[in-house]
């Protein structure tokens, strides 16, 4: 078995990440989706990327005249990216043939200093490093490095990506030697991953470099002002994550590396302390972030309107990216939590059945039903509305595509001691000296049963983390001998969960939540004539997977919609409110929906 390492190897920490090839999922929930996404999503993708010209951008003579957004040639890299690991993990698809046509392609439109961008310095274009606020093209170089690390770690792609990627990495630390840093994070990642896979050591000091320059207020005024361009304040100084949501994760993914490549472990602990305050106070219960949608940021402490929730896809895929990293670097297996969380309830939720739509925002309440959106066309609004096909700015999908081609390196680790199981899906694990089956349904359902196939010559521990709705904390049980059966049952009971009072637009709801999913009522299930506006739940019957208890209020009078006394009138008859999975939303035609759902007064 060839080993092939993921996105993220530190080279030191906690715990240690398992190679793409250690993990094979089997099957069920994300076996599906895996599937689905190497195959049908990145075939949309490519169509898409050849449709709109963006890939078309880098065909020499590179045009002046150029089509998509500014950060375009990203989606080019993140779909390499994907690709790569597709190719590479255990029961992928290969696309190395293509990969070896973007190779070709992207080489053809480098500069010869190592520059690479297609909509700066050449002759009609705007300079380089115009625009540091907008430009993006530090955004794009970093994409296209974490693109390269996986062509090379994978050997998916040709060799030359790595040295196209070390020639623009090269020139980033020519050009910024001395200062100036994007506008947009996301070259520090690329960069101490590509130093963790070069050992070139310029890379990580100029991440570092990227990393300390933040926070001083030097990039140009703005009308979304510096905090969105994570620009207000240093780094190590903050308290929690503010302005543009994915920036304020990204930025925080490329410090904890190189907090844990520089020994630095007050960085470290800055940016866990400002996870855990946004964990606490600016995250929606899908565990999605950002409530802005003017510019899609974080907002104030408790600031999680349901219907204005901007939960942007890339925003949960950065959230787990930083998650994973800080797992990896303190061993703490809560941070598994939010993974789990956000899987099941943002990613999973972003994506259409057939891999071939997605939603950019995630609303928690839909209000207007949902429109149906032509398949040839790109949506210029992405900020919210239904699952489309594509979007001008189309960041997200390619996002999930590299996060699931390369899931199974985010389910397990493993240290001198034995191997973590952080998520639960039917797998085979090969990981300290043992190779494990794991059989499962979840999130469907909470049994979880492990086979030791193989077990370690001497005998080593297995940790399986256990969710915090299912009471939390580790179960550890010793490994010795093959056939050896290893059975959880996490309690997958339906539950009532309510919000801290302090978030007023949550007060006075409640939402169900079964095992990590969080449900909610879609208007395509209640009774006709039933509007999701006149429910209201009761709290005092417990929840089932599939409905609640609940009443209908009493007709409201129009006219002005403030009174002089309460206006909590119930009809007498219960009613039943079925729900579905919020990530099983907008599947079945247009329709409302709503997570949270007021209470009755009893
Ligand atoms: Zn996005």
């Amino acid at each position: 078995m060839t080993a092939i390492r993921g996105p993220v190897v530190p080279s030191r920490g906690a715990l240690r990440p398992v190679g793409l090839h250690q993990v094979r999922i089997t099957g069920g929930f994300w076996g599906q989706r895996q599937a689905v996404n190497g195959t049908a999503t990145v075939e949309h993708s490519r169509t898409w990327l050849d449709r709109l010209g963006w890939t078309g951008n880098f065909v020499e003579p590179i045009s002046p005249v150029r089509r998509g957004r500014e950060f375009s040639d990203s989606e080019v890299y993140k779909l390499m990216e994907a690709l790569s690991w597709e190719t590479g993990r255990p029961g992928g698809t290969s696309h190395a043939a293509q990969l070896a046509e973007l190779t070709a392609l992207v080489a053809g439109a480098q500069a010869g200093d190592g520059y690479l961008h297609t909509a700066y310095g050449r002759p009609g274009q705007p300079p380089r490093y115009a625009d540091f606020n907008f430009g993006h093209d530090l955004y794009c170089a970093g994409h296209f490095l974490q693109a390269a690390v996986a062509g090379a770690r994978t050997g998916a792609a040709p060799e030359q990506l790595l040295d196209i990627a070390r020639r623009v990495a090269d020139h980033v630390c020519v050009r910024f030697a001395d200062e100036g840093f994007c506008g947009h994070p996301e070259v520090e990642t690329g960069l101490v991953e590509l130093f963790r896979v070069t050992g070139d050591e310029r890379y990580l000091d100029q991440a570092r470099k990227f990393v300390e320059r933040r926070g001083h207020r030097s990039l140009p005024e703005h009308e979304f002002g510096w905090r969105y361009f994570q620009d207000a304040i240093p780094v190590r100084d903050g308290e929690v994550f503010q302005g543009h949501a994915v920036r304020a994760l990204y930025l925080a993914a490329g410090a904890v590396d190189v907090a844990v490549e520089t020994g630095d472990d007050d960085l470290l602990a800055a940016v866990a302390r400002q996870f855990d305050r946004t964990l606490e106070r600016r995250t929606h219960i899908s565990g999605g972030m950002g409530s802005r949608h003017l510019d899609e940021s974080f907002g104030d402490d408790w600031a999680l309107p349901p219907d204005r929730a901007y939960s942007e896809t890339c925003a949960g895929v950065a959230t787990i990216m930083l998650a994973h990293r800080l797992l990896l670097a303190t061993g703490e297996l809560r941070y598994g939590d939010i993974v789990d969380r956000v899987l099941h309830n943002v990613v999973a939720t972003a994506v259409a059945d057939d891999g071939r739509s997605f939603f950019y925002a995630n609303t928690l309440h839909q209000r207007t039903q949902t429109e149906v959106l032509p398949l040839d066309r790109e949506q210029l609004r992405f900020g919210g509305g239904p699952r489309a096909p594509w979007f001008e700015v189309s960041c997200c999908l390619n996002n999930v595509g590299r996060l699931v081609a390369s899931l199974g390196t985010y389910l397990v680790t493993e240290d001198d001691g034995g191997v973590q199981l952080h998520q639960y899906a039917p797998m085979r694990v090969e990981a300290g000296g043992m190779v494990l089956d794991v059989d499962t349904a979840y999130p469907d359902q909470g049994a979880v049963t492990i086979t030791v196939v193989e077990a370690p010559e001497t005998p080593r521990t297995l940790t399986l983390r256990v969710p915090q709705w299912a009471g939390g904390g580790t179960r550890q049980h010793r490994v010795s001998e093959p056939n050896q059966q290893i059975r959880v049952e996490l309690n997958m009971r339906p539950r009532w969960t309510f919000p801290d009072p302090r978030a007023d637009a949550l007060r006075g709801c409640a939402a169900v939540e079964v095992g990590p999913v969080v449900m909610c009522a879609e208007s395509v299930d209640q009774e006709d004539g039933v509007s999701l506006d006149e429910l209201r739940v009761d709290t005092s019957v417990a929840p089932e997977a599939t409905a609640v208890k609940g009443r209908r209020i009493l007709p409201v009078a129009g006219g002005w919609p403030y009174r002089g006394e309460p206006q909590t009138a119930e009809q007498p008859d219960p009613v039943v409110i079925p729900l579905v999975p919020y990530h099983r939303w907008a599947r079945r035609g247009p329709s409302t929906m709503r997570i949270w759902l007021p209470t009755t007064p009893s």
